[in-house]
């Protein structure tokens, strides 16, 4: 099953994404990951693209497309992919939609989370996540339960994001308001769209995705 998380910065995607990743043997193919290695890890890439990062802009269809057909041409997935924070325009929708048919692979299902953008506000601002294994934390609504220490790891090494600031958020709601919004009428004519409520329990989340993806 290949499946696209599609919401607002914050609306949970990576963090259902992670969850369906344990479960159901599915690869996440997360854009704004993969640039953020390609940042920690000094390339060019990473070079080009920090400043329009931090700043909360989109980098450019070119590069994100590019990130995307090398991972889909390279990765075997049992389980099926799940797409996070891609496509976020619509020729990364048709470019998503070509590169799919090329591998031979098609798409299932697009979920939007919906999300209010006060509690959007509140869910960036308060999020971190552990450098040593990925796992994502909040301060308001989970904490490790020893503060210093991953639960997961134990590693102390927590980092929280750059663009988790007040402007670039601003910036980050406008493009996903400008940019990404019109998939929603693009995925819904094609008849793959399903809108589930993002607010509430991440369990509570959880349950409704599981739902959409019967
Ligand atoms: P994310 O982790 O998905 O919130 O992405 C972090 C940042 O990476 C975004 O604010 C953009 O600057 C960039 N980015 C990630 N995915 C895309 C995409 N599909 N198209 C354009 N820019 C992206």
């Amino acid at each position: 099953m290949n499946i696209i998380l599609l919401g607002p910065p914050g609306a949970g995607k990576g963090t259902q994404a992670k969850m369906l990743v344990d479960e159901r043997q599915m690869v996440q193919l997360s854009t704004g990951d993969m640039l953020r290695a390609a940042r920690t890890s000094g390339t060019e890439l990473g070079k080009t693209v920090a400043g329009v990062m931090d700043r909360g802009e989109l980098v450019t269809d070119e590069i994100v497309i590019g990130l995307i057909e090398e991972q889909l041409t390279t990765t075997n997935s049992a389980g099926g992919f799940i797409f996070d924070g891609f496509p976020r325009t619509l020729a990364q929708a048709d470019a998503l939609g070509a590169l799919l048919d090329k591998v031979g692979q098609s798409l299932d299902c697009v979920v939007e989370m919906r999300v209010d953008d006060e509690i959007l506000v509140k869910r960036i601002a308060g999020r971190f996540t552990c450098g040593g294994c990925g796992e994502g934390y909040h301060d308001e609504f989970k904490m490790p339960s020893d503060p210093a220490k991953c639960d997961n790891c134990g590693s102390s090494d927590f980092k929280r994001r750059p663009d988790d600031n007040e402007d670039s958020l601003k910036t980050r709601l406008m493009a996903y308001y400008k940019d990404t919004s019109p998939l929603i009428g693009y995925y819904y004519a094609k008849n793959q769209l399903k809108s589930i409520d993002g607010l509430g329990e991440i369990a509570d989340v959880k349950a409704r995705l599981a739902q959409a993806l019967v």
